[in-house]
C-alpha cells in the first residue's frame, strides 16, 4: 500500500487523475504538499481504519523523489511509531518518479534505508526510466550494501516486463538476495503466451522472487494459480487506497481477496480459500512474519468475524467483531479502540 499517498480523513476530493502514470505522478506533486493534513496524519488514518479491519501486518511504499526528499519517509515513521503496539509496518523507500532519470535519487534511496526505510524500491526500469541496467545495479546494490530487501513496482506489459522480471531474477541470485525480493504488480506474467509466463515462473520460483498482486482494474492479472503451482510465492495487498490515483479502496484485506477472487474469476470454494491466502499466510511469509497462523502459542495476532467458513468471511466480508494485536484488543465491531484492552494473563493462560 502507499500510507503517505492517501487522502483518508479528508473530506471527499473529486478525482481526476491524469490517464498516464506519468501524469499521475506529476499530479500527486501538485497536491500532496497541500492538504489539510500532514503525512504522518494521513498514514495514521489510514492505519486506524486497516488495525480495524483486522492487519496485523502492513508494507507501505513512501515516495522518495527529488523535491520531497525523505520527508515523507520520515512522516510514515512517525506514524508508524505512533502505532507499533497496534500494527506492524515495513516501508520501501519507492523512487515512484523514477531513478536514473532523476541523478541523486540513488543517494536518496540510500539515504530513506540508513534513516529507517526496510526495504528499497524500483519502479519500471525500461518505461520510466529508460535505463534498466541503471536502475536496476543501483538499487540492488543500495539492498546489498545494508542486507535489505527490494519491492519493485514493475507495470511493464508484455515482453518489455518478461525482460526486468529476468534481470530482477538474475541479480537476486547473484546477489544472495532470495527470498527477500518481491515484483509488485507484474501485469506482464498475465499479457503474454502461457509458455512465456510458465518461464518467467519458472525462473521467479528458482530465484525466490515473490510476486503481489491486488487485482488491478482495467490490467491483466497474473496467473496466480498456474504461479503458485511452480512454486512462486504470490501474495496480495491493496496498493492505492482513496487517494490521488484512485477514489477506491477501504483498507479491508477481506474485501480485497473478494476482489481479486472476482477479478480471476475464482468461483469454487478450494479457490476462494487461495484468495484469503493471498492477504493472510502467504503475505505473512513474503514480509518475513515468523510466528504467524492461529496455533497454540503463537502470536495472539488474529481477529473474529461473523462467517461459517472462510469463503463466506471473503465473500461477505462483514465487519470484524474483535481485532487483537499481540494479545490486547485493538478494535472491536470494526472501530479503532483508542487505547487497546489488555487481556488479562490469567484469562490467557
Ligand atoms: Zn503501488
Amino acid at each position: 500500500m502507499h500510507l503517505d499517498k492517501t487522502l483518508t480523513g479528508l473530506p471527499w476530493m473529486g478525482h481526476a487523475p491524469g490517464p498516464t502514470r506519468i501524469s499521475r505522478i506529476e499530479t500527486d506533486k501538485t497536491i500532496l504538499p497541500h492538504l489539510p493534513l500532514s503525512t504522518e496524519e494521513r498514514a495514521g488514518n489510514l492505519i486506524r481504519v486497516c488495525v480495524a479491519g483486522g492487519t496485523s501486518h502492513l508494507r507501505t511504499h513512501v515516495d522518495i523523489d527529488l523535491e520531497s526528499g525523505i520527508t515523507k519517509l520520515e512522516g510514515v515513521i512517525a506514524a508508524r511509531e505512533c502505532y507499533r503496539d497496534r500494527v506492524t509496518v515495513q516501508i520501501v523507500a519507492f523512487p515512484q518518479s523514477g531513478v536514473m532519470r532523476y541523478p541523486g535519487v540513488l543517494d536518496l534511496l540510500d539515504e530513506a534505508v540508513r534513516n529507517g526505510a526496510d526495504l528499497v524500491g524500483g519502479i519500471d526500469p525500461l518505461e520510466i526510466d529508460r535505463d534498466p541496467k541503471g536502475q536496476l545495479d543501483g538499487i540492488f546494490a543500495i539492498a546489498a550494501r545494508h542486507g535489505v530487501g527490494l519491492d519493485i513496482h514493475l507495470h511493464e506489459p508484455g515482453e518489455m516486463g518478461l525482460f526486468n522480471v529476468q534481470e530482477i531474477c538474475d541479480r537476486t541470485k547473484a546477489l544472495g538476495l532470495v527470498g527477500k525480493v518481491t515484483i509488485s504488480h507484474g501485469f506482464c506474467l498475465g499479457g503474454v503466451t502461457e509458455r512465456k509466463a510458465a518461464e518467467a515462473a519458472a525462473t521467479m520460483a528458482e530465484a525466490g522472487v515473490s510476486l503481489v498482486t491486488h487485482g488491478a482494474g482495467g490490467l491483466t492479472m497474473p496467473p496466480v494459480e498456474m504461479l503458485r503451482a511452480a512454486g512462486v510465492l504470490v501474495f496480495a495487498g491493496n496498493d492505492a487506497i482513496r487517494d490521488t490515483w484512485s477514489p477506491y479502496g477501504t483498507g479491508d484485506l477481506l474485501e480485497r481477496a473478494a476482489m481479486i477472487g472476482w477479478k480471476a474469476d475464482f468461483r469454487r470454494d478450494n479457490q476462494v480459500e487461495v484468495a484469503f491466502d493471498l492477504v493472510s499466510a502467504a503475505g505473512a511469509r513474503a514480509l518475513g512474519i515468523g510466528d504467524y497462523g492461529i496455533a497454540v502459542g503463537a502470536a495472539a495476532n488474529l481477529f473474529t468475524i461473523t462467517a461459517s467458513c472462510v469463503a463466506e468471511a471473503v465473500a461477505a466480508h462483514p465487519s470484524r467483531k474483535l481485532v487483537l494485536f499481540e494479545g490486547k484488543i485493538v478494535a472491536r465491531d470494526g472501530a479503532f479502540l483508542a487505547a487497546p484492552i489488555r487481556i488479562a494473563s490469567d484469562f490467557v493462560a
